[in-house]
């Protein structure tokens, strides 16, 4: 590691350990060291498994059926995925009580699995560990799902009322989960702290969250491998691997 990478990463300890409430907001790039591709890397399996819009997905029984082969496809690209240092070093930050709650653009489950108490992870894109149906919102296992749509190819339905059965997460088109974003807006105004994790800060909301938190007063701190939207508003940017950034809590 460069002696400016090594100093940029002390910088960053310092400024945590001086932090009374520190709230993250992570993106593809935490996941990326436990195997769970990002969608916009060169190669990524998405791109030959791109997410269906959900108009197609409601107007199409084609669609649909396309929708959970993709999905299944992209599950099996990170089955076993589990959290790395990056992860483990944000649940801590949670468990000793420094840091209210976390906000996340990311889909795997795993600050959940790291062991941040579900309502503490603000979920802006869903979750795709799970389905959900899209008329009655009842929660559907993908494990008793997938053998069902693999022997018959036909598309879910609920058991409770028939209507479409849809992996939890949001997908383009969709509309965004309200509570989820008033929530995130609240953490962001307790924040002293933001710190943005693997997030290249490009789509709505995750543009503004930092702002809104910066232009409540608190510092805003940016680690990331690549330079993002928001580099030229923070307090403090930290261009490095995040696992090897944040280890040193994990
Ligand atoms: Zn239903």
């Amino acid at each position: 590691m460069q002696d400016e990478t090594k100093d940029a990463i002390d910088e960053l300890h310092a400024m945590l350990d001086r932090a009374d409430v520190i709230v993250s907001f992570t993106g593809a790039g935490i996941s990326t060291e436990s195997g769970v591709p990002d969608f916009r890397s060169p190669g990524s399996p998405w791109m030959v498994n791109k997410p269906i819009p959900f108009e197609a997905f409601v107007a199409s029984r084609a669609a649909r059926i396309e929708a959970w082969r993709r999905k299944f496809t992209m599950d099996d690209h990170y089955r076993g995925a589990g959290p790395n240092r990056g992860h483990l070093a944000l649940a801590r930050l949670v468990r000793e009580g420094r840091s209210p709650g976390l906000i996340t653009q990311n889909i795997d489950g795993l600050h959940q699995v790291s062991g941040i108490p579900d309502d503490k992870v603000v979920e802006l894109h869903g979750n795709g560990t799970y389905a959900t149906c899209l008329s009655c919102g009842w929660r559907h296992e993908l494990a008793a799902i997938r053998p069902i749509f693999e022997t018959t190819g036909e598309p879910p339905v609920c058991v409770v009322c028939g209507g479409h059965v849809k992996s939890a997460t949001i997908s383009f088109g969709q509309a965004m989960p309200q509570k989820e974003v008033y929530r995130a807006q609240e953490l962001a105004l307790e924040a002293d702290l933001f710190l943005v994790v693997g997030s290249s800060l490009v789509v709505f909301p995750a543009a503004t969250l930092p702002v809104i938190a910066k232009r409540n007063g608190a510092r805003l701190v940016i680690v990331n491998r690549e330079p993002t939207e928001l580099d030229a508003i923070a307090d403090f940017v930290v261009r490095a691997e995040i696992g090897a950034a944040l280890e040193r809590l994990a």
